[in-house]
């Protein structure tokens, strides 16, 4: 049996901890806040199985400075961190060249083709599968321009094996009578699902991992040694050792990468939402407002209005402005939405430059093991990260080509 100390308690690294756990090893989970309010506890809850495309598309970087002429847009870069954000820019122009684009999109559906494969059966086992809802997700669009700008990014998404159908404005108001005039078009997407509150599913799982004898400590670790035996990890309050480590601490993960000598270009991408309690409105599943890029999900805790994409650093404070500009948004498609009061929220996606995860082995040290930057995908792809990992461990064979999550594309 290895001791493995997994650190970070957010859906990777807990999902990590679980399959190690069932694997037979012995687990340790190091956060320094283990059941805090990160990204994890806050996000939309979609099982996005569709986002097979990158961010960095061919042409879209030249869109990027009029995105970010609108502060409350859906993309923009705080003033004081915009010289800090080159290095992480140019990375994503280079990953917005056809060929590039191209291959991360085939990278990202190898991960989200097998999205439930690991999820349905860990979520059994912990007992939260009643709150995953397979009801598929709705795309909808305002204008012709706009869908058929679209068209490309459909097209790769049906070659890739996802089912859509195509709906007028009529229909797709069938679907979800709560939505107005305003929508011209929309595709359903019936892989897709979401869950009913992510905070439960993150909560549920830790609650087992304890009861399983997986210990949780409270700490914060600033270095990672290896010694020829076994790791070491340098906490405020003491120094721990294992036999293998798997880092999995979100946006904050780059700063130990560096310290192995391994660049990674990782920025915190910060996303908004609010969340409205007792909504005038019922929706049944995620829709996703294609042009101005938020998503709403019906949570138990309410509807969630959620998206936004900021890069100011992991130390500039949130500007809740973009929550409630985001309920502003949802307004125009649902003129029966009058409550507009809700719970603030936002929290720091781990992103890279080619949207892709780093699900990988240290290229210094074969104890040391990488699993983060899943950027806007990390509920979606939680199991088939933790598989993937498993296997890196265990130097089992994978029916995944793993090169493209490989750390090594940095360096
Ligand atoms: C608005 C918004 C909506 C989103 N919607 C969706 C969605 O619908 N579907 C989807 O799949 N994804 C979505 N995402 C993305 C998803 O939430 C993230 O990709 C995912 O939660 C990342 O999980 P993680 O475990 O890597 O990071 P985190 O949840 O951030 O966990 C990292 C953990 O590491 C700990 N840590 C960091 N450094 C240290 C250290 N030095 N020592 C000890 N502990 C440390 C932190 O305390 C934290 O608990 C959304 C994100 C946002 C912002």
């Amino acid at each position: 049996m290895q001791n493995i100390i997994v650190l970070g308690a957010g859906i990777i690294g807990l999902s990590i901890a679980y399959t190690l756990y069932k694997a037979g090893d012995s687990i340790t989970v190091i956060d320094r806040d283990p059941a805090g309010d990160k990204v994890s506890f806050g996000n939309a809850g979609s099982i996005a199985v569709m986002e097979v495309n990158p961010a960095s598309v061919p042409g879209v970087f030249w869109k990027v400075p009029g995105w970010m002429l609108n502060p409350l847009g859906p993309l923009s870069v705080r003033p004081n961190y915009s010289l800090k954000l080159l290095p992480w820019l140019y990375r994503f122009y280079l990953a917005s060249k056809e060929q590039h684009a191209l291959r991360s999109h085939q990278a990202l559906v190898a991960l989200n083709t097998h999205a439930y494969r690991d999820m349905i059966p860990m979520f059994k086992d912990i007992g939260v599968i009643d709150a995953l809802k397979q009801k598929g997700a709705l795309v909808v669009y305002e204008s012709d321009i706009g869908f058929q700008q679209d068209q490309n990014m459909w097209a790769l998404r049906i070659k890739s094996g996802i089912i859509t159908e195509y709906l007028s404005g009529d229909d797709a108001r069938k679907y979800e009578p709560a939505l107005g005039e305003r929508v011209k078009h929309g595709m359903f997407v019936p892989q897709a699902g979401y869950v009913t509150d992510p905070k439960y599913i993150v909560d549920q799982l830790r609650t087992w991992l304890i009861k399983h004898g997986v210990k949780f400590i409270q700490d914060e670790v600033n270095s990672i040694q290896k010694s020829p035996n076994n790791m070491s990890l340098e906490g405020r309050k003491t120094v721990y050792t294992a036999d293998k480590v798997v880092l999995a601490t979100g946006a904050w993960s780059s700063c130990l990468t560096k310290q192995q000598g391994e660049k990674c270009y990782l920025e915190s991408e910060r996303g908004y939402n609010t969340t409205i309690r007792n909504p005038d409105i019922k929706i049944s599943r995620e829709i996703v407002f294609a042009e101005r890029k938020f998503v709403i999900t019906p949570l138990t805790c309410g509807l969630r209005i959620g998206g936004a994409a900021e890069f100011g650093g992991l130390n500039n404070p949130p500007n809740y402005k973009r929550s409630d500009a985001l309920v502003k948004l949802a307004q125009l498609y649902f003129p029966d939405l009058k409550q507009t009061i809700g719970t603030v929220w936002s929290g720091h996606r781990p992103s890279t430059p080619d949207s892709l995860p780093v699900i990988s082995r240290s290229m210094s040290c074969d104890r040391l093991f990488y699993a983060f930057g899943h950027g806007h995908l990390g509920l979606t792809q939680c199991a088939i990260t933790a598989r993937l990992i498993k296997e890196m461990i265990f130097n089992e064979t994978s029916d995944i080509d793993t090169s493209m999550y490989s750390i090594e594309r940095f360096n």
